[in-house]
């Protein structure tokens, strides 16, 4: 039977609970157990689908097709098992499946409540799909003490006591600040936060102390008394130069040992951290750097991009290089001449968005990058803008635009309403809803063999994850072809395109799907690797 860690937090929020929980399930994994991440999101947004970049950060798409939260990004990364549906929940669905069955009648009469029925929701969810194993972990978004995760907390209280001794434990993460100017750590936030844990019924059995200097013993000692643990259950977590360092960090202050031990297993393996002490040799003694350019519009917020920062440094540990990361508002182009900013960089990449606003400067920087022969990547709209620009360029296509800025004479990127995804066609209206209605999640790709692409994947048969409206016009292919543009990679039915590149240039590939996000630090995505290795090309020319 499969093992539950719960992992709450404490005193403030961003403590960096997700990658707490995915460095601690690398670590049990390190020890040859199986693991899966969940994530309860107590917010009441059906999923982040919907919800801005700027607000949540970046929407995390499974291969099954959920759009979920990113810390799913972070636990696929650091664990490789890749994240179901079944592994984000959020407040909002969980009711909007209660109150639909209410509707239907199958409360019979009864009054509907959040104990029993939101509670015996978020446990079902907690229990469905974990008989291959080992350890479950489930993170609790939000802080102790909000009034929105209060019924998690009561079902993980709960799913404690049905589940038993030893088959249950609670990882309590909280913050010890240091105040200046007393030169102290403080303690009291966490015992704080741990009283109003226990005030609900959960003794945690593990602490996790967030802190920017060491943990004296005497502070562990003093958590330990007030906060009922043992002291070495007080794990001191220090921040990490990189996310990367962040298990070895954890495994050498004790976390995977101590959690092991409130489980009661004395003779687990000991971890074989190899793959983490390479990547991090890798990160800490680059050879060489490079400087890329990511043109984009939610460029003020990393976490907007955050895979796709991430599957850069995999790009950069798979090249021995570091890789400096330049964000660059797109609509900057729009008043400003592009190649003052996009001089200097050794790649350009225009990431996946949403709407008119700065099109036009990343229609520009990809201009630049085609005439200029500087490695260019297109991922999902930036692929998009990609063939619009040569459409308008090269194939004089003057009106070719997409119908996502509203109707144009060459819908050279156009609404996708129909497709077939697992044998159904699937279809849509225009103005219809917009949650979950994309084209989400794995869909196969069949790439020509004579590409450029094929010979990156070392395959002509691809499967990667897409979110999407927008399709290039499959259409115009004859006469973009013609002008130099390959349509590399199409859907099995050659219905859409998927993959596109220039043969004549040193490296310039769109795909319409989201790569970053099966990229991991052991095994970078070889887009992203054969582009870091352009991109190093390219610095030795300039
Ligand atoms: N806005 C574009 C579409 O819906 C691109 C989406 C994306 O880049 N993820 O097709």
């Amino acid at each position: 039977m499969a093992r539950f860690i719960f992992i709450t937090g404490g005193v403030v929020s961003s403590l960096g609970k997700g990658l707490m929980a995915a460095s601690l399930a690398a670590l049990l994994q390190a020890r040859g157990f199986k693991v899966r991440l969940r994530k309860f999101d107590p917010y009441l947004n059906v999923d982040p689908g919907t919800m801005s970049p700027y607000q949540h950060g970046e929407v995390y798409v499974t291969d099954d097709g959920a759009e979920t939260d990113l810390d799913l990004g972070h636990y696929e990364r650091f664990t490789g098992v890749p994240s179901k549906r079944t592994d984000n929940i959020t407040s909002g669905r969980i009711y909007s499946d209660i109150l639909a069955k209410e509707r239907r009648g199958e409360f019979l009469g009864g009054t509907v409540q959040v104990i029993p029925h939101v509670t015996d929701a978020i446990k079902t969810f907690a229990l469905t799909d974990v008989d291959d194993v080992d350890f479950v972990l489930c993170e609790i978004g939000g802080t102790v003490g909000d009034i929105e995760s209060l019924p998690f907390l009561e079902a993980i209280r709960q799913l404690g006591n049905e589940l038993g001794r030893g088959n249950a434990v609670f990882i309590h993460v909280t913050l010890v600040p240091y105040i200046a100017a007393a030169g102290e750590l403080k303690t009291k936030p966490t015992q704080h936060s741990v009283k109003e844990l226990r005030g609900i019924g959960i003794q945690p059995d593990v602490l996790v102390c967030r802190s920017e200097q060491p943990l004296p013993e005497s502070d562990r000692a003093k958590i330990a008394l007030f906060c009922n643990v043992r002291p070495s259950a007080v794990v001191p977590a220090l921040d990490a130069e990189s996310i990367y360092a962040v298990p070895l960090q954890y495994h050498e202050a004790g976390l995977d040992t101590e959690v092991l031990a409130a489980f009661g297993i004395a003779d687990a393996p000991a971890p074989s951290l190899t793959k983490w002490t390479d990547i991090m040799e890798r990160i800490a003694q680059p050879e060489g750097e490079v400087t890329i350019g990511v043109v984009g519009k939610y460029t003020g917020f990393k976490d907007a991009y955050k895979s796709l920062n991430e599957a850069l440094v995999h790009g950069g540990i798979a090249n021995r290089v570091k890789v400096n990361i330049r964000w660059i508002d797109s609509e900057i182009f729009e008043q400003e001449d592009a190649v003052l900013h996009l001089e200097p960089m050794h790649g350009i990449l225009v990431p996946g968005g949403f709407g008119q606003r700065g099109a036009e400067g990343k229609i520009a920087a990809a201009r630049f990058a085609r005439e200029r022969k500087v490695p260019y990547f297109g991922i999902c709209f930036g692929m998009q803008m990609a063939v619009i620009e040569g459409a308008r360029h090269l194939a004089g296509i003057n009106g070719a635009s997409s119908t996502e800025f509203g109707a144009c004479a060459d819908p050279i990127v156009g609404l996708l309403t129909e497709w077939k995804q697992d044998g159904r066609t699937e279809t849509r209206a225009e103005g219809g809803d917009l949650g979950g209605t994309m084209r989400l999640g794995a869909f196969p790709a069949r790439l020509r063999g004579d590409t450029r692409i094929a010979g990156i994947y070392g395959s002509t048969e691809i499967s990667e994850r897409h979110r999407h409206r927008y399709e290039v016009n499959i259409g115009y292919r004859e006469r973009l072809e013609q002008a130099g543009m390959c349509f590399s990679g199409l859907s099995p039915d050659g219905a859409l395109p998927e993959t596109i590149e220039y043969p004549d240039h040193p490296w310039f590939i769109g795909v319409q799907f989201h790569p970053e996000l099966k990229s991991k630090p052991f095994d970078p995505h070889p887009l992203f690797a054969s582009f870091i290795e352009a991109a190093v090309a390219q610095s030795r020319l300039v």
